[in-house]
């Protein structure tokens, strides 16, 4: 905005020139000026953000019928829905850091005071491995998760939608009569991201107890994919796919054999 649109205040209750409170030195209206005129874009965003992912917890709450929702505190009604099981640990710590970070701009009136706190905060939240995004705005895209994973309880019932009842046995039938299965086939336990480079890692889908990595090189002009071999079993594959011949017939056999007497074996 034009210096000129700013309106022009001061006050006649005293003779300021006499007041040591007359203009404070710490520049605190100067400030007050800026962040009303130009306002601090993250300031706005995480208080934004923050009251729709509280939209999220609110329509569960009530889906679940719990009574005095509007007297609730934030932490009270995320500690609420964790304590019932209804968000798993992930999401339940993303959304705390997000309460934590909100705070942080409704209280603290020094921004780089404030920005200094959120760096930290920003450190701890986690990009769920099956939300993708081209944001590189780390707490847009936290705040973006969380109410879609949120929905998606909702949608579910308000019962957590999470992996606990991924189809192992299933995906496993598919690599066993193919041959081969697509690595987002498999269970995506975790993800990170450096730049262009995702590293994936998966839960092994022929002995279920071992972790294979994926690395996705994204650069442009370099696209390359580089598949690792599960530290219990060997399978592994070639870039996106992982191919049942990587393992001998006979360890094949055994891996089978030892998971259906084994205790996990599911029906
Ligand atoms: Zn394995």
């Amino acid at each position: 905005m034009e210096e000129d649109n700013k309106p022009v205040m001061f006050a006649m209750l005293a003779d300021s020139r006499r007041s040591k409170y007359a203009i404070p030195e710490d520049g605190v209206y100067d400030n007050l000026m800026e962040e009303i005129f130009d306002p601090n874009p993250l300031r706005s965003h995480v208080i934004t953000l923050h009251l729709y992912v509280e939209y999220w917890l609110d329509k569960i709450l009530n889906g679940i019928g719990a009574e005095k929702i509007d007297r609730m505190t934030f932490n009270k009604k995320v500690n609420h829905l964790n304590n019932k099981e209804i968000i798993e640990e992930d999401l339940y710590s993303n959304i705390v850091a997000i309460n934590r970070l909100r705070n942080v701009y409704a209280h603290e009136l020094d921004l780089e005071k404030a920005n200094k706190k959120v760096m930290i905060l920003l450190q701890k939240m986690k990009i769920d491995p099956y939300f993708v995004t081209t944001d590189d705005d780390l707490f847009r895209s936290v705040c973006l998760q969380s109410m879609m994973l949120l929905e998606a309880t909702f949608a579910n019932g308000c019962k957590s939608p999470r992996l606990s009842d991924f189809p192992d046995e299933k995906v496993r039938d598919k690599l066993l009569k193919d041959g081969k299965l697509f690595w987002q086939e498999c269970e995506i336990t975790d993800i990170e991201e450096h730049g262009y480079i995702s590293q994936y890692q998966l839960r092994c889908p022929l002995c279920l107890k071992g972790v294979i990595e994926r690395e996705k090189d994204k650069t442009p002009g370099f696209k390359e994919s580089f598949m690792g071999a599960c530290n219990v079993c060997g399978l592994s594959g070639n870039g996106s796919t992982l191919e049942l011949e990587t393992v001998s017939s006979e360890h094949i056999d055994k891996i089978i054999n030892q998971s259906e007497n084994g205790p996990n074996k599911s029906n």
